[in-house]
């Protein structure tokens, strides 16, 4: 059973949020300010939910110390934030977050989202071959197909569509495009990152749109 460690100041919330997650399967525990939380993440639960706003130490101090310690880097964190929130997400997600989720949300969507990100983690990076529904790559090989049909892609393409049908429903900011795919047409600005994109999708075809623009963010690949 997977254990869900909820950091959330306000009772109420926080009770509902782990109540949810129970009746869906999961164990939780809880935290009600960063302190409790960073102390609470030393019992190795397998994700967090962390809220941004919290008394003293915020969701970005809790998730700074959480990936500068060997021994809690590792834990995926899903940030909770509050609409319009843009700045703070995308500066959570380059500082390591995995997804992050817009208040209010419904309990549907806080267990698909955990469960995406519980089974990325069970996932190894050992797989040679990334398939994300019709869409196959070899890495190896550098070939993608989409069904039967092989795509003609550069390099730089070719690694920016590998790394979202890698990980499914993650949301990857432009920075963060930008520093993790390196073909030799790598992009190296955001508007860059988005006319490949433009590329990418038109080659793609109607599948195309399982690429998701999140507005403000960046790009996933929809799970
Ligand atoms: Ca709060």
């Amino acid at each position: 059973m997977s254990t869900i460690l909820v950091v959330e100041d306000e009772d109420a919330i926080r009770d509902l949020i782990c109540m949810n997650l129970e009746a869906n399967g999961f164990a939780t525990d809880a935290a009600e300010d960063g302190e409790e939380a960073l102390v609470k993440a030393r019992r190795h639960p397998d994700l967090i939910l962390l809220d941004w706003m919290l008394p003293g130490l915020d969701g970005l101090d809790v998730l700074r110390a959480l990936k500068a310690s060997p021994e809690t880097a590792g834990i995926p964190v899903i940030m909770l934030t509050a609409k319009g929130e843009e700045t703070d997400i995308v500066l959570g997600l380059e500082m390591g977050a995995a997804d992050y989720i817009v208040k209010p949300f419904s309990n549907k969507v806080l267990v698909a989202r955990v469960r995406t990100q519980l089974r990325r983690g069970g996932e190894t990076e050992r797989n040679d071959v990334i398939r994300c529904g019709a869409l196959t790559l070899l890495p190896n090989e550098r070939r993608a197909r989409l069904g039967d049909d092989e795509l003609e892609l550069t390099c730089g393409e070719f690694d920016l569509l590998a790394l979202l049908a890698a990980h499914p429903g993650h949301v990857y900011t432009r920075g963060q495009i930008v520093a993790r795919t390196k073909g030799e047409d790598y992009p190296v600005t955001d508007r860059a990152v988005d006319v490949q994109m433009v590329t990418i999708r038109r080659k793609l075809g109607a599948w195309g749109e399982h690429i998701e623009t999140v507005r403000g963010v960046g790009y996933r690949m929809r799970p």
